[in-house]
């Protein structure tokens, strides 16, 4: 009886998987999106295999079920004139469909799906799997909660170990990527994003990591909004100091949020320059102090040579420099609203279990850049920061070495257990081979 319960929920849901929009009013349609997996090719046979034993079989034109019930292994194989035939477990075969089916596994979780296309190696997907005829072949397209496809993304995005805010602040920006992007591909492609390089990398559960998935939880349906429509969050591995304004990167008109400036506190080196110290273990240099408010300098002709090797296009958000802010105590917050001034942080109604909608009433992170300070609200943690650096008396203030050592001394706290967990995890390679 229970079984029957969960297929019809399941049903149910596969009925109001209706594709997101763009338009930030109807963001509250659905939390499904459809990944195109065309790292996957186009083969002829599919094998999908339910991790439940359970799997449910829609006919999503005809609206209706072909099969459920158990199965261990589903074998999709393409046929001439664009049809596709059905195997469950070699006992029981499906004929003759043209229409998309929609395979979901349903049951006890964890529900996910093991997928092998072709002669490739095996990928677990959470959410459903969609395969049509297509072009001679068979697409897949893993139709997932955009929040369960972040899980993934982010890792695949960003330095594992980066601080707990550089994870949330990259979760925000690839959400905001991924909502506005959802037209980047035709409709005759009949999915949303791909899951290569050219949307956002995306290889399912075995990519997950948990800070990653604390971060997509923990900034559950945010987005950047710039007026009415989600902004356009790109991001880049490492600046060289120096944000460039995205005219110069690619033409076209101005965006008020992607202007060039120093990736930094003026005096100090860039942030990217700590952040990729961060990542490569090597502790040098003088670590700033987190600062309420960040000049976001206009850049002068002769200020726009980069002060060490970048990596990227330079636009948007640098992600070492955020590793490097969110490293000093900066959270998600002042991150996004240093590499995307003038921006407002919005949450999308799906995000919201119950009460009045939040985004009516969007936070706002930063006020317009240009020449005059944008303002912020303290980091989390500063004063601790700053005390820590000012206390260590024994040790070199103002070193990175020293400014860590403290704060992982010192215990709890958002600063401390950020850091704790990126460099002071007992038999773990990292920094703190370099520390004792
Ligand atoms: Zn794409
Ligand atoms: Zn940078």
């Amino acid at each position: 009886m229970r079984f029957y319960t969960k297929l019809i929920v399941c049903l149910l849901l596969c009925f109001l998987s209706m594709p997101l929009c763009a338009q930030i009013s109807c963001l509250n349609a659905s939390r499904n999106i459809r990944i195109g997996l065309v790292s996957q090719g186009l083969p002829d046979t599919w094998k999908i295999e339910p991790s439940s034993g359970f799997i449910e079989i829609f006919d999503q034109n005809k609206r209706q079920s072909v099969y459920s019930g158990k199965a261990a292994e589903i074998v999709i194989t393409a046929m001439k004139g664009g049809k596709m035939k059905v195997a469950v477990d070699a006992r029981k075969s499906l004929y003759y469909f043209s229409n998309e089916l929609l395979f979901s596994a349903v049951g006890r979780p964890p529900i996910n799906l093991k997928v092998r296309a072709g002669g490739r190696k095996s990928f677990s997907y959470r959410g459903s799997i969609a395969i049509f005829p297509q072009s001679g072949g068979l697409r897949g397209v893993n139709v997932v909660d955009i929040e369960d496809y972040l899980k993934s993304v982010v890792p695949s995005e960003i330095f594992n170990r980066a601080p707990d805010a550089a994870q949330q602040a990259q979760t925000i920006a690839a959400r905001t990527y991924a909502i506005r992007n959802l037209s980047r591909h035709s409709d005759k492609d009949n999915f949303q994003l791909c899951d290569k390089v050219h949307c956002q990398v995306y290889s399912g559960i075995a990519r997950e990591i948990k800070a990653a998935s604390k971060a997509v939880i923990e900034t559950a349906g945010k987005i950047l909004i710039y007026g009415n429509s989600p902004a356009n969050t790109v991001y880049h591995s490492n600046c060289g100091g120096y944000i460039i304004d995205s005219r110069a990167a690619w033409k076209g008109a101005s965006v008020p949020y992607l202007i060039g400036h120093f990736d930094g506190i003026s005096g100090h080196k860039p942030f990217c320059y700590y952040g990729k110290l961060i990542k490569t273990n090597s502790l040098k240099g003088k670590l700033p102090a987190p600062q309420k408010k960040i000049r976001i300098a206009q850049l002068s002709s002769a200020a726009k040579a980069s002060t060490h090797k970048n990596f990227g296009h330079r636009v948007g958000m640098c992600q070492d420099g955020a590793i490097g802010m969110a490293a000093i105590g900066y959270g998600f917050r002042q991150i996004l609203a240093f590499y995307y001034p003038g921006t407002q942080l919005a949450t999308m109604r799906y995000a919201v279990p119950t009460g009045k909608p939040v985004e009516d009433r969007p936070i706002v992170v930063a006020s317009l850049p240009q020449t005059t300070p944008v303002s912020l609200a303290a980091p989390p943690n500063p004063t601790q920061v700053n005390a820590l650096r000012r206390s260590g008396k024994t040790r070199k203030p103002g070193s990175i070495k020293g400014a860590l050592r403290q704060i992982s001394e010192n215990g709890s706290g958002y600063t401390a257990v950020g850091l704790r967990k990126l460099f002071w995890t007992p038999g773990e390679p990292g920094i703190s081979r370099n520390i004792y």
